[in-house]
């Protein structure tokens, strides 16, 4: 069976979510990648090969896209690389993001040692 995954990360996070997808491009090609529009272009740069669906820019309404998708059962996991150091414009729309992670319980990740952990779990070899 395949996932849906979702892959997010504000701007200093997105090399670290990009690296973090190079490394483990083997185990992602067989999901689907669900992607906020700068974070989906930044992965397209460094795996031009990997088929992502791009929504929104965060800011312009793409988390609460993502979020959204949790809420109707269409994603199974998400990355999402968050920048503590900075304030977020729509810093509401990412506390909704977070609170429906947790409402479904769907496995996610904030951090590329988190996101290495769900990968050794053998979460994406399904
Ligand atoms: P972006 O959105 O990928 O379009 O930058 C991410 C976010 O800030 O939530």
């Amino acid at each position: 069976m395949s996932l849906t995954i979702g892959m997010v990360a504000h701007d200093s996070k997105k090399p670290d979510l990009a690296a973090w997808a190079v490394q483990h491009a083997g185990l992602i090609a067989r999901h689907t990648v669900v992607a906020t529009a700068t974070t989906g272009g930044v992965l397209k740069s460094s795996l031009p090969d990997l088929t992502i669906r791009l929504v929104k820019s965060g800011p312009l309404g793409g988390d609460q896209q993502v979020g959204a998708m949790i809420a109707q059962g269409e994603l199974d996991v998400l990355l999402f690389f968050p920048d503590p150091l900075a304030a977020q414009p729509h810093d509401v729309d990412v506390k909704a993001l977070l609170r429906l992670v947790l409402v479904y319980d769907i496995p996610a990740a904030f951090s590329p040692s988190t996101a290495s952990a769900l990968a050794r779990s053998g979460l994406f070899d399904r």
